[in-house]
């Protein structure tokens, strides 16, 4: 085996406790100069919590934490760990939408003039040069709040490396990222580590690791289950570490013969209201049965999420086309109309679409549903809560109460909330 490469950031021991409940216990992890080491694991094992810790977000855990081989530490604050060479890009964006680029890259440590005032065209120019190695396309003053989440993710990754980070941390970096832009950010990580950078990434996509990874990290219920060189591992036997049983034991998938069509959709037609004479969809066509899963293929821009949007009823100015819904004509009028015919949309904007994020779990579950949550006409908030705990407990929503507010989630117990 060839020899191993300096240690960049190693940690001892992790424990850290929400309120009682164990997040972490014992963890031990090492990140290395120049390589990338993948930090695998299942919905709350973790794996967040471990990465906030290394770059500061907790200063409440036990263990310790050495960087460069130097003496341990604990990091009392993000500031602490952000001089020590350790930036993390967090899953839930950090970013102020009302504030531009330039000023979110530079956020809290401005480039000054002799005179004390922010030196905007230092801030700019030098925002505009890390944007380049990213292949952003806006401009360094475009506002933040205006980007697709894509974007806005690479400003989050241009921030780290403005501070020119030794280690680099990315919590789910490409879950809201097309293909292109997944294509930049592997450029970008490949080119840092051929810096000596040190990266720490979290993902649950085995195609990453397979292009990524040079050492994976296993984690599950809070515990290290598994640390090794990437090559030495199967994706079956991954699979088994993180979930800790056998992959062949997951999907149940016996046959079971098509039910009647419940979705029959003929030339969908979407014309684009930005382009006049331009269409986002033309003369779509499919059908689905009742116990079937439909998968939709195509490319970013492609009209993917413009079809399921059209089909829910939210483009009904710019759509045509003939719809059926359990058997019978239905129209592309609105969401309220098929939600009341029985249609879900689980949109892919997470936190802009799918969720209220200052409101609790209990209300944002029966949003959508608000019968479910009436008592004489009114909402009831016993029985909003009601309904909230039957689905944290069908889901494995890990929460510690309906009243949580979705903002305190994890990325995946949210997404569980908006399904
Ligand atoms: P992962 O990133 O692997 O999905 P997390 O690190 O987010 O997991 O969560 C690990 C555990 O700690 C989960 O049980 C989660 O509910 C809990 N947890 C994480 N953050 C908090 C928090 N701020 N308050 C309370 N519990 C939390
Ligand atoms: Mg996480």
């Amino acid at each position: 085996m060839s020899q191993q490469p300096p240690v960049a950031l190693e940690a001892r021991k992790i424990t850290k406790r929400f309120a009682g409940v164990v997040a972490l216990r014992d963890v031990d992890l090492r990140l290395y100069a120049g390589k990338v080491n993948a930090i695998v694991g299942e919905n709350g094992a973790g794996k967040s919590t471990l990465m906030n810790i290394l770059s500061g977000v907790y200063a409440d855990y036990e263990g310790e934490l050495l960087v460069g081989g130097g003496a341990p530490r604990h990091f009392a604050s993000t500031t602490e760990a952000c001089r020590a060479g350790i930036a993390m890009i967090h899953q839930e964006l950090n970013l102020v939408g009302g504030l531009s680029v330039a000023e979110n890259i530079f956020l809290g440590r401005e480039p000054l003039t002799a005179l004390g005032l922010i030196d905007y065209p230092r801030m700019r120019r030098e925002a505009a040069e890390v944007l380049r190695r990213l292949r952003f396309a806006e401009s360094p003053d475009a506002r933040v709040g205006a980007l697709r989440v894509g974007q806005q993710q690479l400003v989050e990754i241009a921030k780290a490396l403005a501070r020119n980070a030794r280690i680099l941390i990315m919590d789910e970096p490409t879950s809201s990222l097309a293909e292109g832009e997944v294509a930049v950010l592997f450029d970008v990580i490949r080119a840092l580590t051929a810096r000596g950078v040190a990266i720490g990434y979290i993902t649950h996509k085995m195609g990453e690791l397979a292009q990524l990874a040079d050492y994976v990290t296993v984690l599950r219920d809070g515990c290290l289950v598994h640390a090794a060189p990437a090559r030495e591992l199967s994706a079956d036997e991954l699979v088994r570490l993180m979930v800790g049983r056998d992959p062949a034991d997951f999907f149940a998938r016996g046959d079971h013969p098509a039910g009647p069509r419940v979705l029959e959709a003929e030339g969908i037609t979407l014309r684009d209201p930005a382009r006049p004479g331009r269409r986002l969809l033309d003369g779509v066509s499919l059908h689905a049965a009742a116990g079937e899963v439909l998968g939709l293929y195509g490319l970013m821009g492609a009209g993917r999420t413009e079809l399921l949007e059209t089909l829910f009823g939210l483009h009904p100015a710019e759509a045509t086309g003939a719809l059926r819904l359990g058997g019978s004509p239905a129209r592309l009028g609105s969401p309220a109309q098929a939600i009341a015919h029985g249609v879900a949309l689980v949109p892919e904007d997470r936190k802009g679409d799918g969720l209220v994020l200052g409101m609790s779990i209990a209300q944002n579950t029966t949003l959508a549903a608000l019968g479910a949550a009436l008592r004489g006409g009114l909402i009831s908030p016993r029985r909003e809560r009601g309904v909230a705990d039957e689905w944290r407990a069908r889901l494995g929503i890990k929460s510690h109460s309906a009243r949580q507010p979705a903002a305190s989630l994890s990325g995946g117990n949210q997404q569980k909330v908006v399904l």
